[in-house]
């Protein structure tokens, strides 16, 4: 227990002092080791299974939930009704499904990019985002916040962290490649949500504002 208060101690100190928004990713924790991040302050907490969020986020209404997994459209009310954000939109469909859930407020949103275009992970490519990102800026009950992705791993990380960074500038009109004048830029800088246990402080270096953290914080 104490141990895991070090650690998350730990880790604060380091990513309050870059900015960063720690996700504590619970999905292998136990609710008890929930319960103690909580009591100790940490506000954000991800899942990536639709129906352990909702179980969490009643069990634990006053923290946010962050929903990070690949998501089925059966399962969409769950995230339209439980999630304080939604990371890992893949397609407009499912966003639309997601979006008819939600009730009374605009549920905050991030666009997953597959950077590396590898068959395994999830996410639109580099080609559809910016088309994907503007059909979700049309839907109303969603605000869309960002991108995020998943490094595949091995030598291509800081690659990948550093094209999505890109990406983020070209869709907000601060590259030297920007998008045709049509496109509905958006106003504020966005967010990238980009780093796990094993790359977090390369995609802090390359510009992350928000890390997922599961096994290095709960062990
Ligand atoms: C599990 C998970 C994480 C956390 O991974 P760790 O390597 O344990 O930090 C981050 N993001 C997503 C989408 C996950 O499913």
């Amino acid at each position: 227990m104490t141990e895991l208060l070090n650690r998350w101690r730990i880790l604060r100190h380091e990513l309050d002092a870059q900015h960063v928004k720690l996700l504590a990713v619970s999905k292998y924790a136990t609710q008890a080791d929930v319960a103690l991040l909580a009591d100790a302050g940490q506000r954000d907490f991800a899942e990536s299974r639709p129906q352990q969020l909702r179980d969490r986020a009643e069990r634990f209404p006053h923290v946010n939930w962050h929903m990070v997994g690949p998501l089925q459209r059966n399962k969409a009310k769950y995230v339209g009704r439980h999630a304080f954000m939604w990371h890992s939109v893949e397609d407009v469909e499912t966003a639309k499904s997601v979006a008819a859930h939600v009730h009374g407020r605009r549920l905050s949103v991030m666009l997953q990019v597959n950077v590396g275009g590898s068959a395994r992970q999830h996410g639109v490519t580099m080609e559809q985002a910016p088309a994907v990102f503007e059909r979700l800026m049309n839907i109303p009950a969603l605000r869309v916040r960002g991108l995020m992705c998943m490094a595949p791993g091995g030598s291509d990380t800081r690659a990948c962290f550093r094209d999505l960074c890109h990406l983020r500038d070209r869709l907000t009109g601060e590259s030297l490649r920007p998008l045709p004048d049509t496109f509905p830029r958006h106003a504020g800088k966005l967010e990238l949500c980009m780093g796990m246990s094993g790359d977090y402080r390369i995609a802090v270096e390359e510009g992350s504002n928000m890390v997922r953290l599961g096994t290095i914080l709960f062990g």
